[in-house]
């Protein structure tokens, strides 16, 4: 096989590749470490690059490839990457941020373990926006990273860096961390499909806290097939997080594949209602991005699927509700960064205070503060209740509505952002930027999981996202609805220029 092919695989592709020795793990490995230091400075989506790390792994997979039984390690000798949020024992772990410029953790969160347990070769630690704050990756200490399909534009955020590197050929696959669209906004920006699971089906141990109510780990992907690989080995209780459920993981490969087998062909989603929000299509909705979605619905409607129209929250009500809590969760979150424990200490202190207060001024980035001061405002005292008492009562109503949603259909579906990608630079206001969570946020305020995945290209070239929403654990349906989609159709098959380079 052609070197330049083995980036356009999928893991599929490489699995069989590996085991029947078309490649060996290093080459594969090699390669990617090519196309990084080839590419990776027009797209800026590594911070840092465990070149050497990886290459000693990968000889070690070679070996294990050739003299023992595989079986336990689904994953072995494939590379990928981690967002710079998840702990990786002895490697840089910035999230995105100047406060932890030094920080090397000495130990792996969850997720990074049971990833290299199950064989995978980490290739370094991606780029984000600072502590997941943002949907652009421009709040990143670490320079904006820019989208593979035009690099003039912003690839999403707060995971840009996991969106950019997969679009780019520089992974096969990512893990990223969604606390209010984080993965699927930038998947849906760079033409991928991103799963944000079900809270408290993947651990957060080890992943640096944003918004721990709302935090939750997932995978970004070039097909939903891609995707469900990686969530398999990252899926499951862990008693180091005490939010992580105990509840067994089914087979996302096998039962998708089961799926495929038992659909016709000509109406594989016979019997599948996918409920429509007009609130999901309102004001504010980029017209490209509306006509693309709604080819898409028309799409599943052909292949057997019903619409049925359904009511969600005011995503207006959402999007207060989450900017209010997420910040007084961050606010609390950020305090351990203090100059003291790790990270950034200000130059020649002249008391603690001194010490505390120059330290978090200089080690903290706008949009962070900004988040802090919201949040620390709302949680002070005399206005606990009217912002944050008030703000948990309404996520409350939004899980409610959600719940009677779910009464008249299987999945809910909407766009995944308003807008395609937009010009890196464009210097939005804030207000204008969270504007753009509107779609995704309401998922994580009611713990659901959601999916995007693409669903074709503006005229300008740009990719747009379909978000489906599941109830609670349909992370398997919204794999497979994903997965059926994507054997019957086209979009996710186009990719950026940049593979071709
Ligand atoms: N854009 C949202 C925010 O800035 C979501 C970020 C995320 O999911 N981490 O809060």
């Amino acid at each position: 096989m052609a070197n330049t092919e083995l980036h356009q695989l999928s893991i599929r592709e490489l699995k069989d590749g590996l085991a029947s020795k078309k490649f060996s793990s290093v080459e594969l490995t090699e390669h990617h470490l090519d196309r990084i230091d080839r590419l990776d400075s027009e797209v800026n989506s590594f911070i840092t690059v465990t070149a050497d790390m990886a290459m000693d792994a990968a000889k070690q997979a070679d070996s294990e490839l050739a003299n023992s039984d595989t079986e336990a390690k689904p994953l072995l000798g494939i590379p990928m990457a981690h967002k710079d949020l998840f702990c990786t024992e002895g490697v840089l772990t910035t999230s995105g941020s100047k406060i932890l410029y030094n920080f090397v953790s000495p130990y792996d969160a969850t997720v990074v373990a049971n990833i290299k347990n199950a064989g995978a070769i980490c290739l370094g630690k991606l780029n984000m926006d600072e502590f997941a704050m943002g949907s652009d990756n421009e709040s990143s200490h670490y320079g904006a990273v820019h989208n593979p399909w035009d690099l003039h534009r912003v690839p999403g955020g707060s995971s840009g860096g996991s969106a950019a590197a997969v679009a780019a050929g520089f992974v096969p696959f990512a893990t990223g961390s969604d606390t209010g669209g984080s993965i699927r906004q930038p998947a849906s920006f760079c033409g991928l499909t991103g799963i944000k699971p079900t809270y408290g089906r993947v651990s957060r141990f080890g992943m640096i806290a944003y918004a721990s109510s709302l935090d939750q780990a997932g995978t970004f992907g070039r097909s939903a097939e891609d995707c469900a690989y990686l969530l398999q080995q990252m899926a499951g209780y862990d008693p180091k997080d005490a939010t992580s459920i105990k509840r067994d993981v089914p087979d996302y490969v096998a039962d998708m594949n089961t799926a495929v087998q038992n659909s016709t062909d000509v109406k594989p989603f016979a019997g599948l209602k996918i409920g429509v929000a007009k609130e999901y299509f309102g004001k504010g909705l980029d017209k490209a991005v509306e006509d693309k979605v709604r080819s898409a619905l028309k799409q599943y409607e052909d292949l057997g699927a019903t619409i049925v129209d359904v009511n969600i929250t005011n995503p207006e009500i959402t999007l207060a509700t989450y900017y209010m809590l997420a910040p007084a969760e961050a606010s609390s979150n950020l305090s351990r960064f203090d100059g003291v424990r790790f990270g950034y200490r200000c130059d020649d202190p002249k008391d603690l205070h001194d010490l505390y207060t120059r330290s978090r001024s200089e080690g903290f980035g706008d949009e962070v503060k900004r988040r802090i001061l919201m949040g620390t405002y709302a949680l002070s005292a005399g206005y606990f209740d009217a912002y944050y008492t008030k703000a948990q009562k309404v996520r409350r109503v939004i899980l409610q509505d959600f719940a009677r949603a779910f009464e008249q259909c299987d999945v809910i579906a909407s766009p995944t952002a308003p807008t395609p990608a937009y010009k890196l630079g464009e210097d939005l206001d804030p207000v204008s930027m969270y504007l753009g969570d509107v779609y995704t946020i309401a998922v994580n305020l009611a713990g659901l999981p959601a999916i995007s995945m693409p669903a074709g290209l503006t005229a300008d070239g740009l990719p747009v996202g379909l978000q489906l929403i599941g109830n609670h654990w349909d992370d398997g349906k919204l794999l497979t609805t994903a997965h059926l989609y994507q054997q019957h159709t086209e979009h996710h098959k186009a990719t950026s220029g940049m593979m071709g380079r």
